[in-house]
């Protein structure tokens, strides 16, 4: 039913702005009627297959492998990594609940690092004072799509033994001197969740590039059994391997990230577009002082996945979220940082001062982003800042 057409009791308002819409290709039913016809719909048949080396192709990982979400690929590293209770993995406290979750799943204690001022990603100068004898591994998590600095991470973890988990789940074809995000660390994990740039509604991989962890990656995807290899016809029948779960995706869902997939390029450089208007719209709030526009390292290549502002203060950013919510404007805030958090309090700790975390937290707004957005609906976003902020 279009939007246009007249609803008893429901007014529609034709100037509402989404905060987000997914991108959709064309193709996404034609590949999901395919997979159906075929009548072959369990997973890593040939859409999953073809999504696998793409992926692999594309961000220059060892081996791609979908799984469900990316929440199901970082309990896959969780696994692979051999997680015992009370070993201790660094990480932010500004991210979302599934890099820590997953750790916490194996007893794994959460230890929270403050994030850059500039990118808000994890602060690569803060890990070495964080490092105990407990510590097992360091998951920088890419926001927004912009890479942490990959470099003094990957030799902080060389020096102590430690293991690198990229949370990559914003961050597909975002890249970091030229190399895809999630194909740097030991393990990598992207999402398709309907929220991120490329979706099957829910969905995800683990990139797994040091070769030692292939083959468990396999067989701790398909229940703790050796069925890959026997789908490959290298054993004669499959076998209880070692603990392991469901996580591969259907057929169907594959079918529908395919499609996804051959577009991604599109998707991409429309978001980016997006982004940079925002950016240029913004610059004067900027030099203002009304504002602070997301820094993008020039060694980092992103993906337009979000665009945010930092304002003054909490008040400012409740004045503006009220105007939003008024005009149907969609606009959020995230993340309540983790170590505030009850779950985070619970079963996770502090590894230093969290100042800048908690900070910018209060003071982080984020504006419509999608595709297909016009430059009209984006003058209109920016329009309420004219009248709200210094
Ligand atoms: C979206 C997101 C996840 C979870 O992804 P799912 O595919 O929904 O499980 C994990 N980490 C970060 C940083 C995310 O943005």
């Amino acid at each position: 039913m279009s939007r246009s057409t007249p609803q008893i009791g429901i007014e529609v308002n034709e100037n509402r702005i989404p905060f987000n819409t997914p991108a959709m290709t064309g193709n996404e039913l034609k590949y999901v009627a395919e997979a159906h016809f075929s009548k072959k719909l369990a997973g890593d048949g040939s859409f999953t297959g073809r999504c696998n080396e793409w992926l692999q192709e594309r961000s220059g990982a060892g081996k791609a492998l979908l799984t469900h979400s990316c929440t199901a690929a970082l309990e896959m590293a969780v696994l692979l990594l051999d997680i015992q209770p009370g070993d201790e993995i660094i990480m932010p406290s500004y991210t979302f609940v599934s890099t820590a979750n997953a750790f916490v799943l194996r007893g794994g204690v959460p230890v929270f690092v403050d994030v850059r001022e500039d990118t808000m990603n994890l602060d690569e100068r803060l890990i070495e004072a964080a490092i105990t004898p407990r510590t097992r591994a360091i998951v920088p998590v890419h926001y927004a799509g912009v890479a942490c600095e990959m470099d003094t991470i990957v030799s902080i973890a060389q020096r102590h033994g430690l293991k690198v988990v990229e949370d990559a789940a914003q961050a597909v074809m975002a890249t970091y001197k030229g190399r895809g995000l999630g194909s740097i660390g030991h393990l990598g994990a992207y999402s398709f969740h309907e929220t991120k740039n490329i979706i099957s509604g829910e969905g995800g991989a683990l990139l797994v590039n040091d070769p030692a962890f292939t083959r468990r990656a396999e067989i701790i995807r398909e229940k703790g059994t050796d069925r890959s290899r026997y789908l490959r016809g290298e054993v004669d029948k499959y076998t209880w391997q070692e603990v392991g779960s469901s996580f591969l995706p259907s057929e169907l869902i594959a079918a529908y990230l395919w499609a996804q997939l051959e577009s991604a390029e599109k998707i991409t450089q429309a978001r980016l577009a997006h982004w940079e208007r925002y950016h240029a719209l913004l610059e004067p709030f900027e030099r203002r002082g009304a504002l602070r526009r997301p820094i993008v390292p020039k060694e980092c290549q992103h993906n337009g996945h979000m665009y945010y502002v930092l304002v003054e203060d909490e008040h400012v950013r409740q004045r503006l979220l009220d105007e939003y919510r008024r005009q149907e404007i969609g606009s959020v805030f995230h993340y309540v940082p983790l170590h505030s958090s009850p779950g985070g309090q619970r079963y996770g700790k502090a590894g230093g001062p969290l100042d800048v975390t908690i900070d910018q937290s209060k003071r982080l707004i984020r504006l419509p982003l999608w595709a297909g957005l016009t430059e009209t609906q984006q003058m209109r976003v920016v329009d309420i800042f004219s009248a709200l902020v210094k």
